[in-house]
């Protein structure tokens, strides 16, 4: 099938309102893709790049990094990492970073693709003059190379994205912290990836699982997803190590996985840890600032190691819809959702984001 044009939001400059502006539907090379957009997320990446404290963003841009729907039109053949083809009509993600070169420093030798300077992210440092590559459109293109994942019978859309980009942050981030069984662990920050944090913390055999963030229905729904405990902001930070310490055998958390965003939570997590203790910082994707901390109390004399958790790569998106397709029914990714508006209704679903009305909108063109 082909249309004429593609319809899309757009945020046309650093906070400006979002615009609905429509684009020529792309032209298909051989191996590329349309796909007809059930769900795209609206995250807290997008308020970042709407109030322009991201770097490297072209405006203007399609935002959308972390989307679902039915491949629509495809030329030639596009393949999943099993050899298997994919079909119009099938249901599939994608990984929103493309073009990661495998031929630089970071792709060979360190092997950070993550870290890739040619990588290019769909909704995020693709502009709109590239091509409809951002999810807050009623078709995406899918260019060649893009890895497109399909999602397994039994797994609706709507948990899919649900879980979206902060479950593959999540996946990441516990990578990163390398969360063994039956080890102790706190959650700063009661948001996505926060929430699918501490369920994945829970997955992995850690016991407890201590969320803290506020507000309180997000707790509630940080138990409902596994965690053990929950702290709300307004316990004083110095209250809240006691009662972590107290819950830990008097130690402090094994891995501490910031994923609150203010500077703040990481001075923190380095006083919730215990002695050489693992601090994945998984929260800090735009700048917030600077913050104080003391290198001899808090790091050095407590032999603590500490990790950055940067992007995502093709494996976390894997893992992910995997971990959906086994867990998926028993825990209750959508009530994450609060709400769904339509392309038109872009700017309030940004707004309901940004105030933190909302722990998770999607749009739904
Ligand atoms: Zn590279
Ligand atoms: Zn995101």
């Amino acid at each position: 099938m082909t249309r004429e044009t593609v319809r899309a939001a757009v945020i046309p400059a650093p906070r400006q309102p979002v615009e609905i502006r429509e684009y020529p539907w792309p032209r298909l090379e051989p191996g590329s893709a349309m796909l007809r957009t059930k769900y795209s997320e609206v995250c807290g990446t997008d308020v970042h790049v709407h109030e322009g404290r991201l770097s490297g963003v072209p405006y203007p841009l399609i935002p959308g990094h972390v989307s679902i729907g039915h491949l629509a039109a495809i030329r030639g053949t596009v393949r999943d990492i099993d050899g298997h083809p994919f079909k119009e009509g099938d249901l599939v993600t994608f990984l929103d970073v493309h073009e990661t070169c495998g031929r630089c420093y970071e792709c060979l030798v360190t092997k950070q693709t993550t870290r890739c300077p040619h990588r290019k992210v769909y909704g995020i440092t693709y502009g709109a003059d590239d091509g409809p590559l951002g999810g807050w459109a009623d078709y995406i293109w899918m260019k060649p190379g893009v890895r497109l994942l399909r999602i397994p019978d039994g797994i609706e859309a709507r948990s899919f994205i649900a879980g979206g980009c902060g479950l593959v942050t999540s996946v990441h981030a516990i990578e990163r912290g390398e969360v063994r069984l039956g080890a102790s662990v706190v959650v700063l920050g009661a948001g996505p990836v926060g929430l699918a944090a501490a369920a994945l913390a829970r997955l992995s055999g850690a016991d407890p699982v201590i969320v803290i963030g506020d507000p309180e229905s997000r707790r509630t729904h940080a138990l409902a997803m596994g965690a053990t405990h929950a702290i709300g902001l307004d316990v004083p930070p110095t209250e809240r190590v006691v009662r972590v310490r107290d819950w830990t055998g008097g130690h402090g958390a094994d891995v501490v996985i910031e994923a609150a965003g203010d500077p703040r939570a990481v001075t923190d997590a380095l006083d919730l840890v215990r002695d050489g203790g693992r601090v994945v910082i998984a929260g800090q994707y735009t700048d917030h600032g600077d913050v104080a901390l003391n290198p001899h109390r808090q790091i050095n004399r407590k032999h603590v190691e500490i990790r950055g958790c940067w992007g995502s790569d093709y494996s976390h998106f894997h893992r992910a819809v995997r971990v959906l397709a086994s867990q998926g029914g028993r825990l209750p990714w959508t009530g994450a959702i609060s709400a769904s508006y339509s392309l038109d209704r872009a700017n309030e679903a940004l707004g309901a984001v940004a105030r933190r009305e909302v722990v998770k909108a999607v749009i739904e063109p």
